[in-house]
């Protein structure tokens, strides 16, 4: 069953996603070669408790963490450990928040010094494909041609692969509500958008096959050919004629424009938005 928003409950879901994009911010402006994801992950649950807010991923299923971070070959649902990350990795991270009786839910993959320009293609590419998704949220569309304008653009265009076991979902007072939003799928199938549909579109992108595993560790998705993987997230309102999108990248962006440590992904969100 899909829970329709009313207005008043979207701007408390916007509330919850710029905080939530804070944590990504502070993210941003330290990470780098050195650091240590269980660090990052600690500064990003006290901001968010500064706040007055929960971390929305801690304790959900059993996750240990306020942060997923998933390291080159891993996808998504990393957990933060000791590692310390080095040059050349790249590290996507994903944060929830649980604030105001609502979730937020985004993602960024940072890229940590020289990082080869094939891998910031990738970057580029799914980065770009989380637009092109957002684009097609509009109302009277299919939840299809959200899926299927992710998928074309990564696969058809640019031969990557696009992960099917994990999807984008609803998001509300539940972190993952109904509809699920598969980063594949066919233009015109699928649900009918409406105002008042919040959705996390969230595409996962690998450089090599769309194949993956689970580690042993019963979260940690990884390629099956150990190749790179990419993921970027937005919650977004379905709307007449463009999305509302409720979370916000354009922080993020800033901070890695001052950290010299990442390098930045050639499409700036500020231009699409
Ligand atoms: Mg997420
Ligand atoms: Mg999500």
């Amino acid at each position: 069953m899909i829970f329709y928003k009313t207005a008043e409950e979207i701007e408390l879901i916007r509330e919850s996603c710029l905080l939530n994009c804070k944590a990504l911010e502070h993210v941003a402006s330290v990470i780098g070669p050195g650091v240590k994801g269980s660090k990052i992950d600690k500064e990003a649950e006290a901001l968010l408790r500064d706040h007055g807010a929960v971390p929305g991923f801690k304790g959900y299923r059993g996750f240990p963490a306020t942060l997923c971070i998933s390291l080159n070959e891993q996808v998504v649902h990393g957990i933060p450990s000791d590692y310390e990350f080095k040059d050349g990795d790249i590290v996507s991270v994903d944060c929830g928040t649980f604030i105001n009786g609502f979730f937020g839910d985004a993602a960024y993959t940072f890229a940590l010094g020289d990082v080869n320009e094939d891998v910031m293609e990738l970057l580029r590419v799914t980065k770009t494909s989380l637009y092109k998704g957002i684009d097609a949220a509009v109302r009277g569309n299919r939840l299809g041609d959200v899926s299927h304008a992710i998928q074309r653009y990564c696969e058809q265009e640019h031969k990557y692969g696009v992960v099917r076991e994990l999807v984008g979902h609803g998001i509300g007072r539940n972190l993952h509500e109904a509809p699920e939003v598969p980063n594949y799928g066919r233009r015109g199938r699928g649900i009918k958008l409406k105002e008042g549909l919040v959705i996390a579109i969230e595409p996962m992108v690998n450089l090599g096959t769309k194949a993956v595993r689970q580690l042993d560790d019963g979260w940690t998705i990884i390629t099956k050919d150990k190749k790179v993987s990419a993921h970027y997230e937005h919650t977004v309102a379905v709307k007449a004629g463009k999305a509302d999108i409720l979370s916000s990248h354009v922080g993020v962006e800033k901070a890695i424009s001052n950290n010299p440590n990442v390098k930045e992904v050639a499409l700036k969100s500020e231009v699409v938005i």
